[in-house]
């Protein structure tokens, strides 16, 4: 009998379902599939891959609803958040589409008229691309849609078969990709949905995968990058973060502390790119927090399947005392609990909207990854001070500027070590611009058209006409 994985429902603690895990044998069995159909996709004409993949979009689009309700009960994700993460992904996969036969092309870099040598024809110097091979997505269970439809679907596309291993805490929605897929064209074993928790996660790794694509924690990322390390493979990681936000003293006031707010609680704070430390100028901070607090008790909280809720319980239970520990060392070191704080009395791992004020770098809420609904204002007195403070983290993923002056932002985000800069939004992501983090927010990059060109590898033709 093989191991089981509980599905349990965060907002009332049932048991939605058990899956059968994949053990190493079932891994190695599924590689073995995927190795042996891949250069069959790869060889197809790219219209051929293409034409499933927008027959996958139909599908979101006419599933949505069903789709939904699983996410919904599997993370918690509120109704209304779910559905929107899942009629993103349609406009992601056109862009996609719109650039694979670009980014697939060879490309005629030289030629040169024969005879230039005595006996000696035309040279011509091609850069073809070619897929990885058989790569593995191991993916995060916050957003199930985009971390993985980020990497699956311009991996399918360029050629690739892909293991795909959903989080165990969004797996019955990584089935439903899965079986979406199929119904859709793919190949059954061109993309393969694998079962499971870390060891099944570390039993992928040891196949003779030909890439990793991770989405996930910077302690487990470091883990897959040891893993992978002797195997010389392309590893690419999308980390944590400690994003920060600045409201400088001439920004707008009102529409950064809505802004911000959404930014930081939108998903339950669950996002990687989620608004996780804001500093204010001193000359606004009072307006500032007035409009932030009101608009955060303004947050629907309660039953995920309800339209209206905007703030559900957290996905996973150990979470909890994260966040009460991250809460109770603020206020230790002296900050001020201006509302939350608690757990929520009801069934479910709710956490209340949580905002501390006086905080400053001592406290892990303002240094370690929160990932919940906490957030930490603090008072500064300066752009330099901001700057520097903003700048104090091992992570970079992103970050944001509140101000009406674009130069003020602009150079302020410049000195700033993240993959993406945001003035006067944030918690944003387009599938147009490169998504990537820096140091201990990870490697490489997904979306644009660099996210669809790190699933090919390039080869150099050296061609002589006899
Ligand atoms: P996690 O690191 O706990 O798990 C991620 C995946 O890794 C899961 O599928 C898990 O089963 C697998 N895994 C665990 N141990 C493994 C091992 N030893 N070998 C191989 N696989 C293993 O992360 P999570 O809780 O699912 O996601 C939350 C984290 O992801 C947060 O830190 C968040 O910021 C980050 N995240 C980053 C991005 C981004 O784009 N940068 C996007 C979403 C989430």
């Amino acid at each position: 009998m093989p191991d089981l994985l509980s599905i349990i429902n965060p907002a009332t603690e049932a048991l939605i379902q058990e899956l059968p895990v994949d053990d190493r044998a079932a891994v190695a069995d599924k590689y073995a599939r995927a190795w042996r159909a891949q250069p069959g996709w790869a060889a197809l004409p790219l219209a051929d891959r293409i034409s499933p993949m927008l027959r996958f979009r139909d599908l979101l689009i006419e599933r949505v609803e069903t789709l939904a309700a699983l996410l919904t009960s599997e993370t918690g994700k509120p109704i209304a958040q779910a559905r929107s993460e899942i009629l993103a992904l349609p406009g992601r996969i056109d862009f996609f589409v719109e650039h694979a036969a670009g980014v697939l092309a060879p490309e005629r870099v030289y030629a040169e008229p024969g005879l230039v040598l005595p006996g000696m024809g035309a040279l011509e110097e091609v850069v073809a691309q070619e897929p990885l091979g058989v790569i593995a997505n191991i993916s995060a269970w916050n957003y199930p849609y985009f971390v993985g439809g980020n990497v699956f679907i311009p991996a399918l596309l360029m050629g690739n078969g892909v293991l795909y291993k959903p989080s165990e805490f969004a797996a019955l929605t990584g089935g439903a990709i899965a079986a979406l897929l199929h119904e859709s064209g793919i190949p059954e074993d061109v993309f393969i949905s694998v079962i499971g928790a870390g060891l099944t996660g570390a039993a992928l790794l040891e196949q003779p995968i030909d890439g990793v694509f991770f989405t996930g924690s910077y302690a487990t990322g470091q883990k897959i990058a040891i893993a992978t390390a002797p195997k010389l493979i392309l590893t690419q990681l999308e980390l944590g973060g400690k994003d920060p936000a600045y409201v400088c003293a001439d920004a707008k006031v009102a529409v950064a502390a809505a802004g911000l707010a959404d930014g930081a609680f939108y998903n339950n704070g669950q996002s990687c790119c989620a608004v996780e430390r804001i500093y204010v100028h001193t000359d606004v901070y009072d307006e500032f927090l007035e409009a932030f607090l009101q608009t955060v008790e303004g947050f629907k909280l309660g039953d995920p399947t309800d339209a209206n809720t905007y703030l559900g319980p957290v996905s996973r239970r150990p979470q909890l005392s994260v966040l009460a520990d991250q809460v109770a060392d603020a206020v230790a070191k002296g900050a001020t609990l201006r509302c939350g704080g608690q757990l929520v009395d009801r069934p479910g791992w709710y956490f209340a909207p949580t905002v501390l004020t006086e905080v400053n770098h001592t406290m892990t809420v303002m240094q370690e990854e929160t990932f919940g609904p906490v957030i930490g204002i603090q008072r500064v007195a300066s752009d330099a001070d901001a700057l520097a403070l903003m700048q104090d983290t091992p992570y970079g993923l992103t970050a944001a500027v509140y101000s009406t002056e674009r130069q003020r932002a602009v150079e302020i985000l410049r000195q700033l070590k993240t993959g993406t800069a945001y003035w006067n939004c944030c918690d944003r992501v387009s599938p147009r611009l490169p998504w990537s983090g820096r140091g201990h927010s990870g490697l490489g990059a997904t979306l644009s058209r660099a996210g669809i060109s790190t699933f090919l590898q390039p080869r150099g033709w050296h061609l002589r006409a006899p």
